[in-house]
Parts: C-alpha cells; structure tokens; sequence
C-alpha cells in the first residue's frame, strides 16, 4: 500500500498542513491501494506564494532557457511512462488501449510547446506600435482523475513555455499518478517554484485556489458544473480562464458509410476509457433506411467490447473510477428504461462473472429521442444512445440540440458530402471518418463545453496578455 503524504511547494517535498488522510482504491478489486494526506487552503495559499516569488525571475527567462526546461520535462516524463501506465491501471481500471495509445501525448506535450515556443514571436512592431506578449502571471491548473498525466502535462507545458509559473491542483482520485508526475517535476531541474503540486479537495483547495487575488490564471479540466463554479470564484478579480468541460458527442452515420465499419469506430470511440472520456461519441445518430443494419453490426460488434480485467491486454472495458460513478451509472441505466429507451443491450447490474468491481455492463439503447434525459447529459460511463433520423438536415439539427460542443463525428463514403455536414456541426472539433483528432490542433469545446482552446498558437497565447506600446 503506498502512502502519500507530501505536496509539493516550492520545490521541496513537504508535509501539508491539511490532515485529512483519504483512501486510494483499485476499482476492479474495490481494495484500497493506497492513500493519500490532502492539502488545505494552507497549503494552497503556500503554493501561490512560492508561484508568485518565482514568478519574477522565471518570467524573464528567455525563450532557450524555457525550451531547454521542456525538452527536460519531456525526458523526465518519457523516463516515468511505465510507471504512470500501472497506475492508471491499479487507480482508475484504464484498459491497455487507452494506457498505450493515449499516455505517449504526456511527454509530448512539452514537445509540442517546445517546438510552438521556438517559432513565436513575443514582439512585432508595426509602424509606431509595438505588441508585446507577457505572461499573465500565477497560473492554477486543475485536473481530472481521468488521463490525469496528459492534462497536467498539457497545462504545464502551456504554462511555462509563456513565462507562467503554475500551481497544479490533480484530482483527490488520481494522487498515485500525481506522485510519479511530481517526482518527474523534481527531476527536471526546475527553478524552486516554478511548478507547485497541491491535491486536495476541490470544496477547499479548489475553491482558495480559483478565488485567490493573486492568481491570474485558471486552466481547468473537469465537468461543466465545476466550470460554473470556478467562473463564479473566478470573476471577483477577472482571471483569465480556460475551461474543458463535459460533452455528449455525437457519431453521425451518414446514409452512405460503411455501416460496419463506422460502427465498430462509434463503439470505440462510446466506449473509450471505459465510457469516461469528455469527448466520446455517446450519442450514434442512425439513418432511419438503414437502422436495422446498424443494429446487427452493434449486436455483434459488442463483444469487442466485453467489460472485464483492465490488466488483461485483451479487455476492451475495463470499471468505471468509483463506488459513486458506478451508481450514478446504474441509475442513467434505469433511467433509460425508466424514459421509454429500448435497452438493446447491457442493462443494469454487474457483468456476468464479476461481482467484484465497480464493472458496469456496457450498455446500448436504441429507439431514443434527444429530449430523453440519457441523449442530453453525460453520463461518463458506458451506456450509449442510438437516435434515428430521416435526412442529413435532421441529422445534424439532433447533433446540434444539445448544451455540449466539443467533439463531432461524421462517417460518410463521400468526402464532400461529410465535409459538407462537417461544417454545420457545432463542436470545437469535428472529425470525419476518424474518432481521434489531431493532436497540435486547437482543442476546445463551444457552448457548455468550456471556453478557450489547448494546443496550437491558441493554447500558448491562452497564458499571454498583449501589450501594445505606441510611440
Ligand atoms: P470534476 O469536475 O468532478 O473534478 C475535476 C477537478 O476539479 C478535480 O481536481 C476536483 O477536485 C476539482 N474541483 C471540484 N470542485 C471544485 C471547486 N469548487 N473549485 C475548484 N476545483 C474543484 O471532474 P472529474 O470527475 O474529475 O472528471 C470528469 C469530468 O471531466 C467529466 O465531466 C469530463 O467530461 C470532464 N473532462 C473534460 C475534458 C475536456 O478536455 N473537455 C477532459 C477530461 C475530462
């Protein structure tokens, strides 16, 4: 069992001065693993402290020395991938594809800012007026449990390629992986300060951290109801926000798609990290001339997607994070049955042969409109909605009634009539024929999936504040 009891604060492993001791599960076994002592609103207070002393030598380094901070990040990062692999596997039940094919983009994120860093211009003259670009100062980052370390390092890296220092705020439900990313921050070199690492509770770290005066700053991933809270503690002194929120992302199957293969691609794409994930299609919009198809080729693409040990390589669902997340789950499930869905397959209940674990039967439902509640709010587990539609005019109306926005899917054999249907889709990104998006491209979600975008010139400039200087 490993016992977390330090924070990290102005490049010293400290004790907190918070008590609360809180236990760390694996939640295929439902065993404890671990735990972890949070911080308090004391040690969020310390944390922005030491940002904000470092803040004045660090925000004057020049763009070779912030490069050659990332490029140490990124090897210290690269060096603790395997152990940030079993943890998100003992800690959250993340299944081999997610661990392999998604943990790789933690490392590269500092490579990516590295390389924006190396061609931006912090000043450009134009006839009498100069633009400067300076950091906006103290930066918070708060972070989800799940894919923690891609999120921290996405944050991280955005933060200190502009000149910010930053106090990070994991998650409570991911301290195992947070552990291995602080040492990896330790063995980085970095100036004292520059990266603070606080986990706490969100009711008192968050809240001191997202409301301190001296916090210019606040990099948020998380739902949309924490969103709406942090904007709140937020707005007393303006801070700078990026917000990535929940979704209900839509697969639309045109008329025209490879039915089998689109679908095998929705699946994966519902059910990716264990039906966890803020981007995933949950919602598969079906052409009513071809639902019966698409039907058949979900009964028997389904066990693909058998929920079962997320250390066996050959899972492809693994548990959902929590004894909560299970039962809020089980009650979207009932809810569906509750709202007139036809449950065409899962249901409620664990998997047969699993009586242990937070394992929800991964679950599809058919004959469902997009007023029902299971079509409009995320549900963050693997319970999927097949909605029918007539024509692509439909289609995309049904896409776009939702509060969400931050991801679409298109799947069509006609490149220009997907593309066509792509460009009426409300979402930060739309993907055709593809369930993952490009990695350096703007991520970010419209309406109530956040406000800002990561990666890109968008992320980096996301932590600058333009000066203009005539004269
Ligand atoms: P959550 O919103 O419950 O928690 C996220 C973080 O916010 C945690 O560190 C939590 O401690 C903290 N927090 C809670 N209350 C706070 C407060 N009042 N002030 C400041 N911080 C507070 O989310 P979660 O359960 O960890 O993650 C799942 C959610 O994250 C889903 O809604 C998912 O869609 C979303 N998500 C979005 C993206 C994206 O890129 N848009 C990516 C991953 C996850």
């Amino acid at each position: 069992m490993r016992k977390i009891h330090q924070v990290y604060i102005d490049g010293h492993f400290v004790t907190p001065h918070g008590t609360e001791i809180a236990p760390l599960y694996n939640p295929a076994s439902e065993q404890v693993v671990g735990e972890v002592r949070l911080a308090d609103e004391v040690d969020a207070r310390a944390a922005v402290a030491a940002a904000k002393r470092a803040l004045a030598g660090y925000s004057r380094t020049t763009k070779r020395e912030r490069i050659a901070l990332l490029e140490r990040l990124s090897s210290a990062f690269a060096d603790r991938l395997d152990d940030l692999k079993t943890a998100m596997t003992e800690e959250y039940g993340a299944v081999r594809g997610i661990v392999e094919g998604l943990l790789p983009l933690a490392p590269k994120m500092f490579d990516e800012a590295a390389a924006l860093l190396a061609s931006y211009e912090f000043r450009q003259t134009r006839g009498s007026t100069t633009v400067s670009m300076d950091p906006l100062g103290v930066a918070v980052a708060i972070t989800p449990w799940n894919l923690s370390a891609v999120f921290v390092a996405q944050k991280v890296a955005g933060a200190l390629a502009a000149g910010c220092t930053v106090v990070v705020k994991p998650s409570e439900l991911s301290a195992l992986q947070t552990q291995i990313m602080t040492e990896a921050f330790d063995a980085a070199d970095l100036p004292p300060g520059v990266v603070n690492v606080v986990t706490g509770r969100g009711a008192t770290v968050g809240d001191t951290l997202t409301s301190h005066p001296d916090v210019a700053k606040v990099d948020f991933t998380g739902s949309t109801a924490v969103g709406r809270q942090i904007m709140r503690n937020a707005a007393d002194t303006f801070k700078r926000l990026t917000l990535e929120l929940g979704g209900k992302s839509p697969t639309v199957l045109l008329d025209d798609a490879d039915i089998p293969a689109a679908v095998g691609a929705a699946l994966t794409s519902g059910f990716l990290n264990n039906g966890q994930t803020c981007f995933a299609g949950t919602r598969i919009l079906a052409p009513e001339s071809r639902l019966d198809e698409v039907v058949e080729a979900i009964e028997s693409a389904m066990p693909a997607f058998a929920a079962g040990d997320p250390t066996d390589p050959a899972t492809g669902v693994g548990p959902v994070v929590s004894q909560a997340q299970f039962d809020r789950v089980q009650g979207y499930i009932r809810l569906g049955k509750e709202e007139g869905a036809h449950l065409l397959t899962g249901g409620e209940g664990r998997p047969e042969g699993l009586d242990k674990g937070w394992f929800v039967k991964p679950t599809v439902f058919t004959g469902v409109r997009n007023d029902m509640r299971i079509a409009r709010e995320e549900i963050f587990g693997p319970v999927l909605v097949v909605i029918s539609y007539r024509d692509d005019d439909e289609a995309v109306a049904i896409a776009n009634d939702t509060p969400f926005g931050l991801q679409a899917h298109v799947f069509s054999s006609d490149a220009q009539r997907a593309r066509r249907v792509a460009e009426r889709l409300e979402a930060g990104t739309v993907l055709i024929n593809r369930i993952f998006g490009d990695p350096e491209a703007p991520f970010g979600g419209m309406k109530q999936s956040g406000i800002g975008r990561h990666h890109h010139t968008y992320g980096l400039e996301s932590y600058l504040e333009p000066r203009a200087i005539t004269g």
